[in-house]
């Protein structure tokens, strides 16, 4: 059960991608899912890189939970952990696929979870890169250039003077909603920038548009959980959604979820921004006529200033070349924030996320997502 020799939810944990993706399709297997791997035209040494995925459950279900990890690489530890958990409940207890369509998807950025960066192969953060067909992939959010010169979160451009005293100036001078969105609301001008969007559709985008529908099967209603780590909380988690603060929507997760635990994609009040470019409504628009809803699941490690601080050394290490020790340093302590060594840490979060995936598919099951209430009742 726990190969990396570690008891509990800890030893879910993999040392790599490719003894991750070995686990999740042998766990996939073991519940009686059918496991598909699914190529990604990336050249990386050793390894051929795949998007793999875990379908299976009641075949004529109307319903489907579909959960997918490692859209941002190297989060994908701590997601590959957490769909372990529930593949191997599942292998003694198959009525948890009772009455719905269930699909796994491991490592929707295996490039990044291989070479445990943030973003995919061509520094784009995927989940600012899923703009709808009405959008263009361009422009940056309000203030971007001031305080990306301040922060210096472009590989592009060096970071003069001190980080705290410089956050506090683009605080005073900016405000804290709009600096949160101009950090990490997605930008689609600096490719060596932080939180860059992409000129196009990634080849996970591509890879999504051609088989997503296929997964899902005749499901007509889909409850998404999209596993994220590093925002929140130490070992906590929220779920972020894509609607706004007293709708109803927001209200019909609030009371299955918990009153506290769910918050919209905006910064005011919450721990997430504004951004362009996330995976829920392009799903929502590419399974049309489906129901189809969204729950971002975020983990929390460490404080967010040190997670900028790691994600800002990673990609000037990476986009400048650095080999060596400055490049693994700035790896190891990436990989440290999105998928912390601490023993609790990764045994409580193994814990609440099985408990989320459990609560998501027995809500699932009986009730579907809040965006087709409108239609049963018509
Ligand atoms: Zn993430």
């Amino acid at each position: 059960m726990s190969a990396g020799g570690e008891p509990g939810g800890a030893g879910l944990f993999s040392r790599e991608y490719p003894l991750a993706r070995e686990r999740f399709r042998a766990a996939g297997a073991r519940a009686g899912l059918e496991v598909r791997s699914h190529p990604v035209p990336v050249s990386v040494p050793g390894v051929e890189l795949t998007v793999d995925v875990a379908v299976g459950g009641a075949r004529d279900a109307r319903r489907a939970l579909l959960v997918t990890s490692g859209l941002h690489g190297v989060e994908g530890f701590m997601g590959s952990a957490q769909q372990l958990a529930f593949l191997e409940r599942l292998a003694v207890d198959p009525s948890l696929g009772r009455d719905l369509r269930l699909v796994f998807v491991h490592a929707l950025n295996p490039f990044g979870f291989h070479m445990q960066r943030r973003t995919d192969e061509r520094n784009v953060d995927l989940n600012r890169n899923f703009l709808l067909d009405s959008e263009e992939y361009r422009g940056v959010p309000e203030a971007y250039w001031d305080i990306q010169r301040l922060l210096g979160l472009s590989a592009a451009t060096p970071a003069r003077g001190l980080f705290p005293v410089n956050l506090l100036r683009c605080l005073t001078r900016h405000g804290q909603a709009t600096t949160r969105d101009a950090v990490a609301g997605g930008q689609y001008e600096d490719p060596a920038g932080l939180f860059f969007g992409g000129r196009g559709l990634s080849l996970t985008g591509e890879l999504l548009k051609a088989h997503l529908r296929g997964w899902v099967g005749e499901a007509q209603e889909v409850l998404h959980v999209d596993l994220h780590s590093g925002l929140g909380a130490r070992g906590g988690y929220r779920l972020i959604l894509e609607h706004d603060w007293e709708t109803p929507q927001l209200r019909w997760f609030a009371h299955r979820f918990g009153e506290g635990r769910v918050e919209p994609s905006e910064p005011e009040r919450g721990i997430s921004y504004r951004k362009r470019g996330s995976l829920g409504p392009w799903c929502a628009q590419l399974l049309k006529p489906r129901a189809y809803d969204i729950l971002i699941a975020e983990f929390g490690t460490y404080p967010i200033a040190l997670v900028l601080l790691a994600l800002r050394a990673e990609n000037r290490a990476w986009l400048l070349k650095r080999d060596g020790l400055g490049r693994r340093l700035a790896t190891a302590a990436l990989r440290e924030v999105f998928a912390p060594r601490g023993h609790r840490w990764r045994e409580a979060v193994v814990y609440r996320g099985l408990e989320l995936l459990l609560r998501a598919a027995d809500v699932c099951r009986a009730e579907g997502v809040p965006t087709s209430r409108p239609r049963a009742v018509a």
